[in-house]
């Protein structure tokens, strides 16, 4: 089942030529109206008449989330004001909010991309779409809630919070599919068992989660918990919101990246070389459709890598691998590179660890150090000492092994790691405020 059939499964040479044409047009467009855009490629010596082929993107200028900042909030757009519809907005952790702004096509193109990746995670006309991603300045709610109604499916506008709320909604209007984080997802299940409520026995078949890293060992333990098919999904607001990629349910190996309306590249971050397919690096997209504010070689900070291997479902978009983390995320603890995925991965496969757990880095001794609070249930927690004893030092050797690095693994009772309701709080990191 596809959306668009056509544009989904065009034969790679007719996708390559469309992206070439777009990315044509989408460089004249900017050269001509965003002054920042002007100057940059002015810089680089390329124009919208100079690239003659998909490989002289590499010639591009590279775009940063810091060009955006010092544009606040308007100067990266491509179109007068009264072309807008829509303005988005995304936290910052400091400072101003990066902001984005749609035209009214800009608005059909991404309820198209929503609504495809919807049909790619298994959805249909008549399914009851939960969708528990925050409505407001963030992209998740909105763009969800559209893309369900461009595909004709029902959509309950819950937003987040008020667990309680959700979980009777849940149960009384037989919703079908859930979108929110992955974290939330199981946080949601918990509260529900602490009702007296199985999960397992909603409606719910479909899970579209996003927003956060997850890892493979995380899906399985949300597919057991809440009996549904877990897919991942991926987007940013700079770029579009969700859905600029999705798995598909028929293989849920790699994220189908739409490519008649992004062009992907993996770069070396340190160098900015370009990658060849299958290298692990970061992730670059340039939007061609983008009328509001087009982005070339936007750097999104996001590690994965790409692949142009035939699917299994048809669809000829490139995938990406599920994302091992953001760059900013990316732990150095003594030299050594960790993202909090990786040891997500180790903790999961670990019998009796739920998956709830905290990363506190620390510098003691001009030393780095590494703590693992996690979880165990309420049976291994009540178990003798030396049981525990034995279970976290089997999982520091396992970190130990697989990445490298010494830890200090603490097992924590149940429900004691706080719980979030959007994305999940993972590292603690206090050498950032010496
Ligand atoms: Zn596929």
């Amino acid at each position: 089942m596809f959306f668009n059939e056509d544009f989904e499964t065009l034969p790679r040479e007719a996708l390559r030529a469309l992206q070439l044409k777009r990315l044509k047009a989408m460089v004249a467009r900017v050269q001509e109206s965003v002054p920042f855009y002007q100057e940059a490629l002015k810089k680089a010596g390329v124009n919208a008449d100079s690239i003659n082929s998909l490989e002289d993107l590499a010639r591009l200028p590279f775009t940063y989330k810091q060009d955006m900042r010092d544009s606040y909030p308007y100067r990266m757009f491509a179109v007068p004001m009264e072309e807008i519809v829509r303005i988005h907005a995304s936290s910052g952790t400091t400072g101003k909010p990066t902001v984005v702004g749609y035209t009214k096509k800009d608005i059909e193109n991404w309820s198209e991309l929503m609504a495809r990746s919807f049909v790619a995670a298994g959805v249909h006309r008549g399914d009851i779409i939960h969708n528990a991603y925050g409505y407001g300045l963030f992209t998740g709610g909105l763009g969800a809630h559209y893309g369900a109604e461009r595909l004709g499916a029902s959509v309950i506008p819950m937003s987040g919070g008020n667990t309680k709320k959700q979980i009777m909604i849940m149960q009384d209007f037989g919703s079908t599919v859930l979108t929110c984080t992955p974290s939330y997802s199981l946080f949601m299940a918990e509260a529900a068992k602490e009702e007296g409520i199985d999960f397992r026995e909603l409606k719910l078949k479909v899970g579209i989660f996003g927003a956060e890293p997850w890892s493979e060992e995380m899906r399985a333990d949300i597919e057991g918990k809440l009996n549904l098919s877990a897919v991942d999904i991926y987007g940013l607001s700079e770029i579009m919101g969700p859905g600029v990629a999705i798995e598909c349910h028929q293989a849920k190996k790699g994220l189908h990246i739409w490519e008649d309306h992004f062009i992907p590249e993996i770069i070396n971050p340190e160098t900015g070389a370009v990658l060849g397919e299958g290298e692990e690096g970061e992730l670059v997209i340039t939007t061609i459709t983008k009328e509001g504010i087009p982005l070339i070689r936007y750097r999104t900070r996001d590690i994965t890598s790409l692949t142009y291997e035939p699917c299994v479902c048809g669809r000829t978009h490139a995938r990406i691998a599920r994302m091992s983390g953001r760059s900013d995320d990316m732990l150095i603890i003594r030299g050594v590179n960790v993202f909090p995925s990786q040891i997500e991965s180790i903790l999961m496969s670990v019998e009796g660890v739920e998956p709830h757990y905290l990363l506190i880095v620390d510098r003691k001794e001009n030393l780095d150090t590494l703590e693992v609070q996690v979880e165990v249930g309420e049976h291994l927690f009540s178990d003798e000492i030396k049981h525990l004893q034995a279970l976290s030092q089997r999982i520091e050797k396992q970190i130990k092994e697989m990445l490298g690095v010494t830890s200090r693994v603490r097992l924590v009772e149940p429900k004691s790691i706080a719980r979030s309701e959007g994305k999940a709080k993972r590292v603690i990191d206090n050498r950032k405020k010496a």
